[in-house]
């Protein structure tokens, strides 16, 4: 079946979107909704060249870059129980208090004047045809984003409902792949290769095949290549095959794989542990959040998902990411561990399953308390002791994003929120349960973080900077600022919130002395309409654009 290629544009952005006619018609919508950034509550309408609203279905007539299609955010579904507040809060007013405030107001002037004044006839009409135009929103549905949900609560999406849009097109990977290869052929300078060692280096500079080359160097400045016979277009397939397996979502993407080298130089590793252990540290680093797909295990396991019924409920994500890295392996022209022996590949594919494993932060403090207790006696050379710092150092990595400059780190942590709010609104949509760390009515990015550095990562880092005593300056510290940063932001919204609470009492204060002396009057919206449900409320935080291509060799 071939592919047909839909042009069109939303808020301005030339987009295309690429499926087969036979192709399900959920996935078809889901894309155009990713490519929207659209919530979960949200609605899309997607318009022809005549300005005529179309279908959105595999059906669609294929058109060209010059007669885009345009798609459009229009509204918020509110059609479900749990929306009603939301929208309450999102458009600033409920609508039941304002038909009661109608109401009573109509028999006010009922009793005072005799009959109903026109204008409270026009403003109850405005009322009545704005909650039509929001209950019907079922209507809509053939618009492709009304969801059914049962009340039940025991609608069961599909297990992996989000999970092709996310997925890198071809045309997309086939490009990075190209410049990839083309830029592997050319020498990095001394300097980069020693600012990527460092744990100030940063991510945000480089495209995704600029990245490839920096993984590749890893694999070249840590010796592996000549150690271990890697093949050089069997790395690259590799990494390639693994920058494929990471989704687009905001987090766990692609860059986040980023983070155990400057680890393994900052802790001089190399002096310490076999060469056959950093292999498995680093290559389990690149693969442990592969097809990750921006929802935790907890969501997995609430919504019965088909990795938490593969994996029993245990670890799901981590156990798929791992088998995702193997599967990838399996293949000769991927394998970077084909020239190994039968016993270091078994070595290392034990030790890529603990770490990958242990990256399940429900074990967090199981591996940390066996840390501390191996920790006056360790030994390099006790393989128990080992695989526990190599399990303690990939979950180092994993978190180790307060430990890089604020420039860095901050807008690593506006992309996790932004996947945390993501799952959250998926969560509420679904009458799932809802983690309060991820609710974007409970969390402000101040409160998200200095819980987090006080109680999990201070204790984690404190712990290997026991070890490795210079961890202290280049982890511990920035780590420091960060909470003082945080614990700052979080005293000044603090601040602010009580101002506006006061400011809110004081008006409402004055409001009610100046009913008591003027006279009853309904007044009309200033713009003579209600306000329209959408607009700005469906907006959402964008993770930081990564700035375009710099020159790796300059
Ligand atoms: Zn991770």
């Amino acid at each position: 079946m071939t592919s047909k290629v839909i042009y069109f544009t939303v808020n301005g952005r030339p987009e295309q979107a690429e499926f087969t006619a036979d192709c399900p018609a959920q996935d078809v919508k889901d894309l155009f909704r990713a490519a929207a950034e659209a919530g979960p509550h949200d609605i899309l309408k997607l318009y022809n060249t005549k300005g005529n609203i179309i279908n959105i279905s595999p059906k669609l007539e294929p058109n060209s870059p010059q007669s885009r299609y345009k798609l459009e955010v229009v509204a918020a579904d509110c059609n479900s129980e749990p929306l009603g507040s939301e929208l309450a809060v999102a458009l600033g007013f409920d609508l039941s208090v304002m038909e009661k405030r109608l109401q009573s107001l109509e028999k006010k002037i009922l009793g005072e004047a005799g009959e109903t004044p026109s204008i409270v006839f026009e403003m109850k009409n405005q009322v009545e045809s704005f909650r039509e135009k929001l209950e019907s929103v079922e209507h809509l549905s053939w618009l492709g984003l009304f969801k059914e949900l049962s009340s039940t609560g025991t609608h069961k999406p599909s297990p992996f409902y989000h999970k092709r849009a996310l997925r890198k097109t071809r045309e997309e990977c086939e490009h990075v792949r190209e410049s990839f290869l083309q830029m592997s052929t050319l020498e990095v300078t001394e300097e980069v290769r020693q600012y990527l060692k460092t744990p100030t280096f940063d991510n945000w500079q480089w495209e995704d095949a600029e990245i490839m080359v920096l993984l590749q160097l890893m694999y070249t400045d840590l010796d592996f290549i000549t150690t271990f016979h890697i093949e050089l277009e069997v790395l690259q397939q590799f990494l390639y095959e693994v920058y494929k397996h990471y989704n687009n979502i905001p987090f766990h993407n692609f860059n986040h794989c980023f983070c155990m080298y400057g680890l393994i130089w900052l802790t001089d590793l190399r002096s310490k542990i076999d060469e056959i252990d950093l292999l498995t540290m680093l290559t389990s680093a690149v693969c442990h959040d592969l097809d990750h797909t921006g929802y935790n295990n907890a969501y997995q396991i609430n919504a019965r998902t088909e990795l938490a019924l593969r994996y029993n409920d245990i670890s799901p994500l981590e156990n798929h990411h791992c088998a995702v890295a193997f599967e990838i392996l399996e293949k000769p022209e991927n394998n970077i561990f084909r020239n190994l022996t039968t016993e270091q590949y078994k070595r290392i594919r034990e030790g890529m399953i603990k770490c990958i494993l242990a990256t399940d932060m429900t074990r967090h403090n199981e591996i940390l308390n066996q840390f501390k207790s191996i920790l006056p006696v360790f030994d390099f050379s006790n393989k128990d002791h080992k695989d526990n710092l190599m399990m303690t150092m990939i979950k180092v990595s994993d978190i180790s994003n307060e430990a890089r400059p604020m420039d860095v780190a901050e807008p690593w942590l506006d992309c996790l929120l932004q996947e945390f709010f993501n799952q959250s609104d998926m969560e509420k949509l679904e009458g799932l349960p809802v983690s309060p760390f991820m609710d974007r009515d409970k969390v402000t990015k101040p409160s998200s973080q200095t819980g987090f550095i006080r109680f999990v990562l201070f204790p984690l880092f404190m712990e290997l900077a026991n070890l490795f005593p210079n961890l202290e300056q280049h982890i511990i510290d920035p780590v420091r600022k960060a909470l003082d940063y945080y614990t700052e932001m979080e005293k000044a919204l603090e601040k602010e919130k009580k101002e506006k609470q006061n400011r809110a009492q004081s008006e409402k204060a004055a409001k009610e002395k100046s009913m008591t002396t003027s006279q009853l009057e309904p007044k009309k919206p200033a713009n003579g309409s209600l306000p329209k449900p959408g607009g700005s409320s469906t907006t959402k935080p964008k993770p930081p654009a990564a700035p375009t291509l710099k020159h790796i060799n300059k």
